[in-house]
């Protein structure tokens, strides 16, 4: 693998948490629970998807007591340190269909849409500029391999009839959106749209406490008795709640039900200082989203301010339910990744210093989509597996979680999403093991590709096996 020593290290908060912050004028946090509470519902997470399902219950039921415990603060986790690259699964048909057939797939398609809706109507309501900017994604080869890829995505969306959801695009006319030596032809994705995912987390919990959601940070919850009503413990407090939402991200791992189900990886991100000019030069005026066409991708975006997102999906595995373990956001090989693709994507921006680069866990499910389910025979439900892709799908995952609570049977709780069998992953130590062989030799693969060069037979091997063993994670 190759490896860049990065310019800058990791860092525990994030460029977009921190300009959030201090937007808000590092208003204090609020206050822990102390003593004993009772609510109707009790969620459990202060990130999107915790906090789109306290708005979507109290738009639905209005009398509800709801009480949100989030252990640090509200967008500390992953909603307040990822690309803001929103956009529902137009773009992942292949895996939908696979892993739900042509139905499910395009049921799932016309969800992300509700979302971008419901995103978008939230960030014109919300009172504040939280950089909500609709201008498509853009999907660019940059190999010939990568380039393969193209027409087998346009076809498979003229056979579904979604061909209005995804154009391809010469490679003069990738160049005139942004200009890029290594930019070959790509793929447009108009329904999708950028945001500063910290600041919709702020917003998000304005919101909820002005709805009379009662907040409590610094709150981890220690264990959930899923009793009738359920019993919440936290370090200073207790919560009886009749229902309970668990909207803890990657910490979910550490339930015995939900481990099979989902493998941590991580993520990560390196910000760059502004650099309008240099955008200008290379024609990126637009208000696009990127993306290259690796399966540990680069993903990239602009500020209002012309900085430069650059992410790499290539961050390392987790082992079993240690979504806490430091080498999940502060990996300096991962930040070197990203910040190569930087420069290599982006050569006019080969000087532009750093200002931030940070990590964070991925929950990736077996088949790559998000589940919302409830734990049998208890009234605890959940959101896991938004593999890297959640903004969007925590929109869903917020409204998903109301139908289920309030148990109602309707357009969101009949989605494929709460009503799939899910997929299997091999247990520890096979699932790490694994996973990290096969994620060092796909890396390998895709770096000897991008230099045009052939990788080692092994690694090629290695790289080939998922998809020889039927799994749907981990295919190139
Ligand atoms: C670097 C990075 C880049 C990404 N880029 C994109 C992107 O561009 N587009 C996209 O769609 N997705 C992206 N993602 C994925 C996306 O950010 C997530 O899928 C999404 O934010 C998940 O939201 P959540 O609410 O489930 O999790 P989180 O935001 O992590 O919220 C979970 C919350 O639960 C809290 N918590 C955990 N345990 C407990 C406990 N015991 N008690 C109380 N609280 C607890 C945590 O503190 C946390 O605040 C990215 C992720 C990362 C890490």
């Amino acid at each position: 693998m190759r490896s860049s020593l990065p310019s800058i290290d990791p860092s525990d908060c994030s460029w977009w948490l921190d300009e959030a912050l201090r937007k808000e004028g590092n208003a204090p946090a609020a206050a822990p629970l102390e003593g004993e509470c009772t609510a109707d519902v009790a969620i459990v997470g202060g990130g999107f998807a915790g906090l789109w399902t306290a708005l979507a219950l109290t738009s639905r039921r209005p009398d509800l007591s709801i009480v949100l415990i989030e252990a640090s603060i509200c967008g500390s986790g992953a909603s307040g340190k990822n690309g803001g690259k929103v956009h529902g699964y137009w773009s992942s048909l292949g895996t939908a269909v696979q892993a739900l057939g042509r139905d499910g797939a395009l049921a799932i398609a016309r969800a992300g849409d509700w979302a971008q809706d419901g995103i978008r109507t939230f960030a014109s309501e919300c009172g504040r500029d939280i950089w909500w900017r609709e201008g498509g994604n853009l999907v660019v080869a940059t190999t010939s391999q990568q380039e393969e890829k193209i027409a087998g995505v346009v076809q498979q969306a003229r056979e579904l009839g979604a061909e209005d959801h995804v154009t391809a695009l010469s490679a003069e006319e990738v160049q005139a959106r942004c200009a890029s030596p290594v930019f070959r032809r790509g793929l447009f994705y108009p329904d999708a749209a950028t945001v500063h995912p910290a600041r919709l987390a702020r917003a998000l919990r304005q919101a909820v406490i002005d709805r009379g959601v009662a907040l409590f940070e610094n709150t981890p919850m220690l264990s959930v008795d899923p009793g009738h009503p359920c019993r919440i413990k936290t370090p200073r407090g207790l919560i009886v709640a009749r229902e309970v939402v668990l909207a803890t991200n990657a910490a979910l791992s550490e339930r015995r039900d939900v481990r099979p189900h989902v493998s941590i990886f991580s993520s990560y991100v390196v910000m760059t200082e502004p650099a309008p000019e240099q955008l200008a030069s290379m024609n990126w005026t637009g208000e696009e989203g990127l993306a290259d066409l690796r399966m540990f991708l680069h993903y990239f975006r602009k500020t209002p301010d012309g900085r430069v997102l650059m992410g790499s999906g290539s961050g390392p595995v987790g082992y079993g339910d240690d979504a806490q373990a430091r080498h999940l956001t502060h990996d300096r090989a991962s930040i070197g990744r990203a910040e190569a693709g930087l420069r290599r994507l982006l050569p006019e921006l080969r000087e532009v210093p750093l200002a931030r680069a940070w990590g964070g866990a991925i929950d990736v499910s077996a088949d790559r989509l998000p589940f919302f389910k409830t734990i049998s025979d208890t009234r605890i439900h959940y959101a896991c597996g938004f593999s890297g892709h959640g903004v969007n799908a925590t929109y869903i995952a917020g409204q998903c979680l109301a139908s289920l609570v309030l148990n109602e049977k309707d357009r969101w709780s009949t989605l494929p999403f709460c009503t799939r069998a899910l997929p299997r992953l091999p247990p520890e130590p096979f699932r790490f093991t694994g996973a990290s062989a096969i994620r060092s030799a796909i890396l390998v693969c895709e770096e000897a590709d991008e230099q045009n060069l052939r990788a080692s037979a092994l690694a090629r091997a290695i790289a080939k096996l998922p998809k020889i063993l039927g799994l749907r994670i981990g295919i190139r």
